[in-house]
């Protein structure tokens, strides 16, 4: 149940080392040797320089380029993962970005733990931007990422609530959503799929009627490495081809401003 999780209050309260320990050690090395003077001198606030330039500080320059640049962050998610077939795949495709695969069922994330943990020993180099966590994400993906983080979101095969009086419990529904695009960058990409056709249904009229999503075009899906993924890699888009049976992709791009409906 939920009160055995551990959430932090705010993201900038979570420390992912445990996540991602080589990636994050590897990284701050190069700061380090790309800018020892600043890893070793403390930041430096905006130089009091006397000019008389009115401009309040948050419009002033850039800071200059020897500041150290941010830590890497996650930047893909993938929720309700089960058991991380989609997550190991993005992960040799994409891998200088960290991904979080994300489910609430316990032992299935402990499976995900243990497949990446094997993978990265089996192969040395590999595997070491992409992580599992267990908890809700309906309640705390805001205690994890902050405002526009986030550049793909996956929902693959999510569990359909078929009963009239359970759809608000469906991962993809207008309020959810709305959170979702907030921690979006503007331009990312949110992926579904279903092999319920009432639900992929539900999840296309829902992302098409809010205002801060359109849809990704057939030819940017065709373009798109991720995208071709989303029938075939996960378990149950696996199972569900094994069984013949069809599935409805809707991708949409969150916009960077709201747009007429
Ligand atoms: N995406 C995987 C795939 O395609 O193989 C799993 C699909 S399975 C039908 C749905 C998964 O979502 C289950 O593993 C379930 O435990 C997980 N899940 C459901 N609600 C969740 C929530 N609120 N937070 C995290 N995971 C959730």
């Amino acid at each position: 149940n939920d009160a055995s999780f551990d959430v932090p209050t705010r993201p900038e309260d979570f420390d992912w080392t445990d996540h991602f320990p080589e990636f994050l050690q590897e990284w701050r090395e190069r700061q380090q040797q790309q800018q020892p003077e600043a890893a070793a001198a403390p930041a430096s606030g905006d130089a009091a320089d006397g000019s008389s330039t009115a401009a309040p500080a948050s419009t002033s320059a850039p800071s200059s380029s020897s500041s150290p640049s941010e830590q890497p962050l996650v930047r893909f998610v993938d929720i309700g993962c089960g058991f991380g077939g989609l997550l190991v795949k993005l992960s040799t495709i994409y891998p200088d970005t960290l991904m979080l695969g994300m489910e609430i069922r316990d032992k299935v994330s402990e499976y995900v733990r243990e497949r990446i943990a094997a993978l990265r020993r089996e192969q040395p180099g590999s595997y070491r931007n992409a992580s599992v966590m267990r908890t809700n994400a309906m309640k705390y993906l805001p205690n994890y990422f902050h405002k526009g983080q986030l550049t793909k979101m996956f929902f693959l095969f999510p569990d359909p609530h078929f009963k009239a009086a359970n759809h608000r419990r469906r991962i993809i529904n207008t309020h959810l959503l709305t959170e979702y695009a907030h921690l979006l960058a503007p331009g990312g990409w949110l992926y579904t799929i279903s092999d319920v056709p009432e639900l992929g249904e539900w999840m296309r009229s829902k992302l098409e009627s809010h205002p801060l999503f359109e849809r990704v075009s057939e030819e940017e899906l065709a373009a798109d490495p991720a995208a071709g993924l989303l029938a075939l890699s996960s378990e149950e888009g696996q199972k569900v081809a094994r069984n013949g049976g069809a599935t409805f992709r809707n991708v949409y791009r969150r916009l960077a401003a709201p747009r007429q409906l």
